[in-house]
């Protein structure tokens, strides 16, 4: 992570915290004042300064604590779902997502496609500029597609320097301009090391027939055919 990105993530984690943290501790302290006020009304008990200062402080550090644990739950579940590299989803999670557009539009109707696109001889850059340099390719790669992409789609690192889209809502035609569209954004993009390129799948979802091991299936044969025409180019099926 880059030193600006860090600071933002850090920010963002110590403002969540003061937030949890006030709530939880303006919860906690406000139970232990009311039974303080209780106490002295209906048992008569002496109410002493020592008898609000305690509870405060046990309150604020119990909401304290309870903010961070708060937080660390969803750090735990952010990294289980994306993948670390790229920040975008990881295979797992897309997985899931996908399944559950699936029976959404079994149930409902509606339509889905997927587009599958792989970096075009990845390998050979790796060679020659290093395992850095294609990381960085991997990481532009994610920011230009998360870019161009709907806020509907749902976009992920599925392998190595494979990446694919669910756009929901969009029949075979749609989703084939759309990967039109992104093929060219990566091969307009300037990367540290000049031009890149990637080959693009693109399948539409079938209620009827598919599940997901055969809606993968076929984007992946479309890919394997834009590879086998000379690659930089989107194939569908
Ligand atoms: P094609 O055009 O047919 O897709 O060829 P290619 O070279 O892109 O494909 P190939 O499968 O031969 O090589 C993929 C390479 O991707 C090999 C692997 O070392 C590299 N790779 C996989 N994951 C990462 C990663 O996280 N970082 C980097 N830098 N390289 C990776
Ligand atoms: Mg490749
Ligand atoms: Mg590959």
């Amino acid at each position: 992570m880059k030193l600006p990105d860090k600071i933002k993530h850090l920010q963002v984690f110590s403002s969540k915290t003061f937030i949890y943290a006030t709530h939880i501790t303006l919860a906690c302290v406000f139970t232990a004042e009311l039974n303080i006020i209780h106490a002295h009304f209906l048992l008569g008990m002496q109410l002493t300064y020592i008898s609000f200062i305690m509870p405060t402080f046990a309150g604020v550090l119990f909401g304290y604590l309870l903010a961070r644990v708060k937080l660390l739950g969803e750090q735990l579940k952010e990294i289980a779902y994306t993948d670390s590299l790229t920040n975008i989803y990881n295979r797992l999670h897309f997985n899931r997502l996908l399944d559950a557009e699936m029976d959404k539009a079994k149930r409902y109707g509606g339509q889905l496609s997927l587009i599958f696109f792989d970096i075009d001889h990845f390998k050979q850059i790796n060679d020659t500029h290093g395992h850095p340099t294609g990381d960085i390719v991997l990481k532009e790669i994610a920011t230009v597609i998360s870019e161009a992409n709907r806020s509907s789609d749902v976009f992920a690192r599925y392998g190595g320097e494979e990446f694919i889209i669910l756009t929901a809502s969009t029949n075979i035609k749609g989703a084939m301009e759309h990967a039109q569209r992104l093929k060219q954004d990566i091969e307009q993009h300037r990367f540290p090391i000049g031009r890149v390129t990637a080959s693009f799948g693109v399948t539409e979802f079938n209620a009827a027939s598919d599940d997901q091991k055969s809606l993968l299936e076929r984007a992946d044969k479309a890919l394997y055919q834009a590879k086998s025409d000379g690659r930089n180019c989107v194939r569908q099926l």
